[in-house]
């Protein structure tokens, strides 16, 4: 038995659930919708048996207190958008005319008006529409959905806790409307959103709602004292509401930090905190500020955003050092289990021993339970849930899977020199362009080509087995024969295969590794009705055979000119991936490193003169935490080297990122020693290239001059001026002239139209600069 009266109280809760359903009906719904083909009533009722199933499921495995609000249609920062009123110029009419159709318009644009930007939801793979805002913005309370979320849970005889993000991080995640001055800060605007939130509180309270929830993952984040301050104004102002339910302030993904003495001291009634990961510091930070007395502490101690099971007696510790900190504790993930796939037990085609080590939303909830009931009950109750777990920890641990001598003795031996080119980039510079033979400005592409419907169908019907891999492997050497044709055509210098055979950028080497995991139904809400599925890196990483060299040999063999190997970098197949909790990152890493540096190697020696590796995920993995990024930045960069310094001083290795702001990765570049590096510049107008410049960049760089983003053409003109502002940064010797990034999306027609366009304005640059040397003026 227990004695504390606080440990009496323990209840298991969630701060949010999947949305999609088992068989992802509400991507279905939705979809069908946007066609025409489901009415809105039934997109809602859908919608609504989609909650009712979740509180159903959630209540069974012993959860009383029930999330609502947490379900959304499109993105729950956009619902918050709605439920202040902040609604777009652009976007009014549209939302006047019909809420719904309003409210998708703003998602996803239509043909007059364009949607609100989209972004990373922190350091997740999940995306949020960006709030925007100006200092015209007037909020209005919109409670229709979270109200009409808590009465129809109430309805089904749930208690229930409505979910909101709350206003400061509101806030802090908008960005200026259009024609707002850049330095505009929405933070400005809390005066005016707190009566906002105080009627939404309101109105929640008249529905029966005994809590409520607002987010604030924006406060784990480094924060300007004037950011603390307006924290501290903003539940100062909401706690001492009087016609208000008790309120809960949730963060997750990392340590609160210097907010946490903020909020601790804020007259709310109860703080949901990550003592997961990097988050585990809040621990002693709490205990520094003298706990919560009288406060409700919700403990995040169960990892909600990765797949592992919990180590419940470590768990159990925490949670018994966190009783004496708090009024009342109750367990839960350390943030909402949206970031999951539903259940693990889907996975039949998993090795049964992986699967006893997989806990996705439905096991953690089951876990978050049974922590609950050990807290309330004493150990005793649970004793076999624990032996159990204690054994699928041990077979974890000392698994062959997660345990591959020859791997670990292979990176156990890996030298600084091994992460290190030979030869220093002007060196290899010069063996390069003797090898390579490439005119000034050279052009190429990213590395994918259109993926065709004939594309998607040979796929559907391989794995459908109406096609065998012979069948497969021709129609895809037929499409690599069209698109080395189709360069060779447009007089590019670099070729690629196109690469048809990919299905995704990280799972196409997942499924070839030795140690990385696929699951079937373990769909991840993207944003909106995109959902992936990411891998899971499940054990030590090994190559059993070559994974892209038969496809480049197939290529090379059809031209004299050089085709590019292509790979997935180890930091992107890390972020894109669930990756695994019982080692570092940087160990993981440095496995992918050396599997890929199998790979580079392989191509080289089957003739590749150039292997570009793809790293676009580098900047999106940085740390909340700027104390963080350091170390980050150093293991990532030493993965990218170790992968790619095997090879002779005349391979030219390329890298790749999808985007133009590199401030805080800035050295990174520059430390992964790529030869040649391509990102996005078309719509900053090569702004970067100037960027690089001004840092000092020293070596080859490929601003993009084509905005694949869009199916428009870029015309020869528009391409030679993006080219010359290239060139009043980069000298002509170091610029490549490529697209933005891959060409996955676009159509064939405005492909072949635009490779024609940059291959000319190359030339014409080529001849002005020519005969430049004879006088003539350039750019
Ligand atoms: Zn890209």
């Amino acid at each position: 038995m227990t004695t504390k009266s606080a440990a009496a109280a323990t209840l298991p809760t969630v701060h949010g659930y999947p949305r999609q359903g088992r068989g992802r009906e509400l991507k279905k719904a939705i979809e069908g919708y946007w066609r025409g083909t489901v009415t809105a009533d039934a997109l809602l009722a859908a919608a609504s048996g989609l909650r009712r199933e979740n509180w159903t499921r959630l209540t069974a495995a012993g959860i009383r207190e029930v999330p609502t609000g947490d379900f959304s249609l499109y993105d729950h920062v956009l619902d918050a958008s709605v439920a202040v009123g902040a609604i777009p110029d652009r976007h009014r009419a549209a939302v006047e005319a019909d809420p719904l159709d309003g409210y998708f318009a703003m998602a996803r644009g239509t043909q007059d008006v364009a949607p609100l930007e989209m972004t990373k939801w922190f350091d997740t793979n999940y995306h949020y529409l960006v709030p925007e805002l100006g200092p015209d913005t007037v909020f209005a309370a919109n409670p229709a959905k979270a109200v009409g979320e808590l009465r129809e849970a109430r309805a089904l005889g749930h208690d229930a806790r409505p979910v909101l993000v709350g206003p400061v991080t509101y806030l802090l995640l908008a960005k200026p409307a259009p024609g707002v001055a850049a330095g505009f800060q929405p933070i400005t605007l809390l005066d005016r959103l707190l009566p906002v939130y105080a009627q939404l509180l309101a109105d929640l309270r008249a529905a029966g709602a005994h809590w409520v929830q607002l987010d604030e993952p924006a406060l784990v984040q480094d924060r300007t004292p004037a950011e603390l301050n307006a924290a501290a104004r903003a539940y100062r102002d909401l706690g001492a509401l009087t016609d208000r339910p008790k309120l809960l302030v949730a963060s997750y993904f990392d340590r609160l930090g210097e907010a946490l003495p903020v909020l601790a001291k804020a007259p709310v009634d109860g703080l949901a905190l990550d003592f997961t990961g990097p988050a585990a510091a809040n621990l002693d930070d709490l205990a520094a500020v003298g706990g919560l007395p009288g406060k409700r502490l919700v403990a995040g101690v169960v990892d909600g955003r990765n797949v592992w099971i919990n180590d419940l007696e470590r768990s159990l510790a925490t949670l018994a050092t966190l009783l004496g900190l708090a009024d009342r504790v109750d367990v839960a993930p350390s943030c909402s289990l949206l970031h999951v796939p539903l259940d693990a037990g889907l996975e039949r085609e998993v090795d049964p021993q992986i699967a006893r080590w997989l806990a996705f939303a439905k096991q953690k909830t089951e876990e978050v339970a049974l922590l609950a009931r050990g807290l309330r009950e004493g150990t005793g109750a649970i004793t076999a849930d624990l032996a159990a777990n204690r054994a699928d920890l041990a077979s974890r641990a000392a698994s062959p899977i997660t345990r591959d001598p020859a791997v670990r003795a292979r990176a156990a031996a890996v030298t600084p020199d091994d992460a290190r080119r030979a030869r220093a980039y002007p060196e290899r510079a010069v063996a390069q362009r003797a090898r390579l033979g490439l005119p000034l400005l050279p052009t190429t592409t990213i590395g994918s080509f259109p993926q065709t419907t004939e594309l998607r169908v040979a796929r559907a019907d391989l794995a459908a087995g109406r096609i065998d891999a012979a069948a497969y492997r021709e129609r895809m050497e037929a499409e690599v024969r069209e698109v080395v044709a189709h360069q060779e055509k447009a007089g590019l210098d670099v070729l690629v295969h196109g690469e048809p055979e990919r299905n995704d950028m990280v799972q196409y080497f997942a499924e070839q590794l030795t140690g990385y995991l696929a699951t079937r139904h373990g769909w991840v809400q993207s944003y909106g009705t995109r959902y992936v599925r990411p891998p899971v890196l499940a054990g030590d990483i090994s190559r059993p055979h070559p994974m892209t060299v038969d496809w480049f040999r197939y290529a090379q063999g059809l031209t004299d000119r050089p085709v590019k190997g292509m790979l997935t970098g180890p930091v992107t197949m890390l972020a894109w991936s669930f990756v695994r909790d019982d080692q570092p990152l940087a160990d993981t890493a440095c496995q992918v490193a050396l599997a890929l540096r199998d790979e580079v190697t392989d191509l080289e020696a089957a003739g590749a003169a150039v292997v570009q590796v793809d790293e676009p995920a580098l900047r999106e993995t940085l740390p909340l935490r700027a104390a963080d990024r350091p170390a980050y930045l150093e293991w990532a960069t030493e993965a990218f080297r170790l992968a790619t310094s095997g090879v002779r001083a005349d391979t030219q290795v390329h890298t790749h990122m999808c985007y133009a702001e590199f401030g805080a990765i800035m050295t990174a570049i520059d430390e992964l020693d790529a030869d040649v590096i391509s990102l996005e510049a078309a719509r900053s107008h090569m702004e970067v290239a100037g960027e690089l410049a001004a840092a000092g960049y020293p070596r080859e760089v490929g601003p993009g001059v084509w905005d694949i983003h869009s199916p428009r053409v870029p015309g020869t003109e528009e391409v030679v001026e993006l080219l010359r502002t290239g060139l009043a940064a980069i000298p002509a010797e170091r610029l490549w002239v490529n697209p933005d990034c891959g060409l996955k999306t676009r159509g064939r027609p405005e492909t072949r139209a635009s490779l024609e366009n940059l291959v000319a304005a190359a030339r014409l640059l080529r001849a002005e600069l020519a005969g430049g040397a004879a006088g003539r003026p350039v750019g």
